[in-house]
C-alpha cells in the first residue's frame, strides 16, 4: 500500500531533557526549511521550540504524561511524515515503554526516523524533503488475517 507524503511534511519533533539543547540548535541551524512543514511536538520540546526559535508547534502532552503514545497514535492514522526524535543512550527514563512503542511503531507504518543530529541532517537534506514521496506502508493483510486458533 502506497501512503503519498505531499511536499510540505508533518514533521514531529522530541527530545529527552539532555537532548533538548541539540535538537534546539539542529531546528535553529534547520528554521528556513522547518518554517515550510508542519510542526508537532511533545509538550516541553515544543514550548522550548515556540519560545527560543518562534516556530509555530501543535504541542501534544509531554512524553512521561502520553505525549509519546499521542504520536504513535498519530503515526498510525497517517498523520505524521517524519519523526525527530533525540532520544538519551545514557539516562533512564520513566516513560522508557512509551518511548520504546513510538520507535516502534514508526517502523511498523514506515517514516522516516532520526534519532541524532546527523540522521536528522542526512534526512533534512535529502531532495525527497521538498518532494512527494510515495511511501510504501508494509502489506499486513497477512497478518490482519492469522487464524486464531
Ligand atoms: P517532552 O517529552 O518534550 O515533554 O520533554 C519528551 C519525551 O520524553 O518524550
Amino acid at each position: 500500500m502506497i501512503r503519498p507524503m505531499k511536499k510540505q511534511k508533518r514533521i514531529a519533533l522530541v527530545a529527552h531533557d539532555h537532548k533538548k539543547h541539540d535538537l534546539i540548535e539542529w531546528a535553529k541551524f534547520n528554521l528556513e526549511s522547518l518554517r515550510k512543514h508542519e510542526i508537532l511536538a511533545t509538550g516541553t520540546t515544543g514550548k522550548f521550540l515556540e519560545e527560543e526559535l518562534k516556530l509555530k508547534v501543535t504541542r501534544l502532552q509531554s512524553g512521561p504524561l502520553g505525549g509519546d503514545q499521542q504520536l504513535g497514535a498519530k503515526i498510525s492514522e497517517n498523520e505524521i511524515d517524519v519523526l525527530i526524535f533525540f532520544w538519551d543512550p545514557l539516562e533512564p527514563q520513566p516513560h522508557d515503554p512509551d518511548v520504546k512503542a513510538l520507535l516502534r511503531i514508526a517502523v511498523v507504518w514506515n517514516i522516516p526516523i532520526a534519532n541524532n543530529r546527523s540522521s536528522a541532517d542526512f534526512i533534512f537534506s535529502s531532495p525527497l524533503m521538498k518532494e512527494e514521496y510515495p511511501r510504501i506502508v508494509p502489506d499486513y493483510n497477512n497478518y490482519l488475517k492469522r487464524e486464531i486458533e
